[in-house]
């Protein structure tokens, strides 16, 4: 058995941003080849210290679906995991046993030598006469691979000069240049290096958003897809405009390259973690008589399982949107009634006006997307397996722009804590409430919560940081 673990960055604000780590799953998983594939997150929920224990296998390869190698992919993620490892990952990943499982760490997909690839789909999408061995028109043509680039990080750098290098030698194109948004050389000055008539600019980027939907556009004057230029120094020119890599379906495969190249496909595989199954048979025996979990209701019917909120007990279900897919209770669930992104999935706030029906093995799976890893959190803090983690250590592990939060007094933490944690489900065994019964003794809002989440944790960024400056204007 095999699990695989995509690592997102996500958002508290931003409900778009974790829709690449689920389309890429979504991907992977039709593909059949892992028997279960998991999104994880740093600002979501799974989060990286959750993820591991929602995992159904003792053998599980975790993929970070970053575009370079940075703070994240060498401090953030190993850290939250556990994997007690800080700094660069060596090219064969890193191979640890956490809590029984055998967790494999990759470096970023965006690393892989296989995005050369990608880079040359997304320019066949702009330059259909892109053809195996060149232009089939015989044009010459250059291509820029585009990055964002920084001074701060020289990573994200190298992987664009080494896709470059790449399709250099791969002789494609009469030019290949690396050229960026931040960084020298600039991209803003391409007519000055371009000398074939022909251009193609493909974005190393991650996802479609700002920059490759508006500042590169606007500051290379770009008026669609193809664009031309008919005075630049080196003559007439004309520019093909591609699509960021990131959000190249191929990505899917370079994915599944890493995680073979980690043995995580090639290896013979784990067992069922034994401590995740009891936990989801612990559950199931509940729901085939009929539960609430939070403010689900799960009701069995002839086979199949309904859910839906709890306040929508009793209504038709022809007065409510019918879902048949995880996905689709996915896609609800992210979002409160007013539209909102719920990064926090147990805030009181699940949306109402919808039911799920389920087979067994989709109820799991939706439960999933509606409580990340409170099955498994749950069962476990009844088992006395939950190890809560006190506010000192969570704050302790803080590091970049949370750091300041290890300023932050008990008052303030209790304060903000307050306010937040109000609007929870769970119980803040991590400020040492107590839980004495939980949803899968009969009581729905029972539910653990072992440590602060990093909604709490930026709140309280938040507070000192509005505390500092209420301070330097009474100075
Ligand atoms: Fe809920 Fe507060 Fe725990 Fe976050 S820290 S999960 S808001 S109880």
């Amino acid at each position: 058995m095999r699990s695989l673990v995509l690592i997102g960055h996500g958002s508290h604000l931003n409900g778009e941003s974790a829709v690449a780590a689920y389309r890429y799953a979504e991907l992977i998983r039709a593909r059949g080849l892992f028997d279960e594939v998991i999104e994880g997150y740093w600002k979501e929920e799974p989060s990286l210290r959750q993820v591991l224990r929602t995992t159904a296998s003792t053998d599980v390869t975790v993929i970070p679906m970053f575009i370079s190698e940075g703070y994240f992919t060498e401090t953030v993620i190993p850290r939250e995991l556990g994997l007690g490892h800080q700094g660069p990952v060596p090219p064969e990943g890193i191979a640890r046993v956490i809590g029984g499982r055998t967790v494999r760490y990759t470096l970023p997909y965006g690393v892989h030598p296989g995005m050369a690839d990608v880079i040359v789909a997304r320019a066949r999408e702009v330059l259909p006469e892109l053809g195996p061995d060149g232009p089939a028109d015989g044009v010459e043509t250059a291509l820029i691979v585009l990055g964002h680039g920084t001074t701060r990080n020289e990573n994200s750098s190298r992987v664009i000069y080494e896709n470059a290098e790449r399709l250099r030698a791969g002789g494609l194109f009469s030019e290949v240049h690396a050229l960026f948004l931040d960084e020298e050389p600039r991209v803003t000055g391409w007519a000055d290096l371009v000398r074939a008539p022909r251009v193609v600019i493909v974005p190393f980027f991650a996802s479609e958003g700002w920059h490759t939907l508006e500042t590169i556009p606007e500051e290379l004057g770009l008026s669609g897809v193809v664009t031309p230029f008919p005075d630049t120094p080196h003559g007439p020119q004309q520019v093909h405009y591609a699509r960021p890599v990131g959000t190249h379906a191929a990505v899917a495969e370079v994915i599944l390259h890493l995680a073979e190249e980690a043995r995580g496909a090639g290896g013979p595989g784990g067992d069922t973690e034994r401590g995740h199954e009891a936990a989801w048979q612990a559950f199931l025996k509940l729901a085939r008589r009929g539960a609430r979990v939070g403010e689900l209701l799960v009701t069995p019917e002839l086979g199949v399982f309904e859910i839906r909120n709890a306040l929508d007990e009793g209504r038709p279900g022809g007065d409510l949107m019918t879902l048949v897919t995880p996905e689709g209770v996915r896609d609800r669930v992210r979002f409160t009634d007013g539209g909102e992104h719920r990064p926090v999935h147990t805030l009181r706030s699940l949306p109402r006006g919808w039911r799920a029906v389920l087979n067994e093995a989709d109820l799991r799976r939706s439960v999933h997307y509606t409580y990340p890893a409170v099955v498994e959190e749950t069962y476990a803090h009844g088992c006395h397996a939950l190890r809560p983690t006190p506010w000192a250590t969570t704050a302790r592990r803080q590091t970049g722009i949370y750091a300041k939060v290890q300023r932050a007094v008990p008052e303030q933490v209790e304060r903000v804590a307050e306010r937040v944690c109000a609007a929870c489900l769970r119980t803040r065994l991590w400020a040492g409430e107590r839980l004495t019964h939980s949803f899968l003794d009969g009581v729905p809002g029972g539910i653990p919560c072992a440590e602060a989440c990093t909604f709490l944790v930026a709140e309280v960024r938040e507070e000192v940081a509005r505390k500092k400056a209420a301070a330097a204007s009474d100075d």
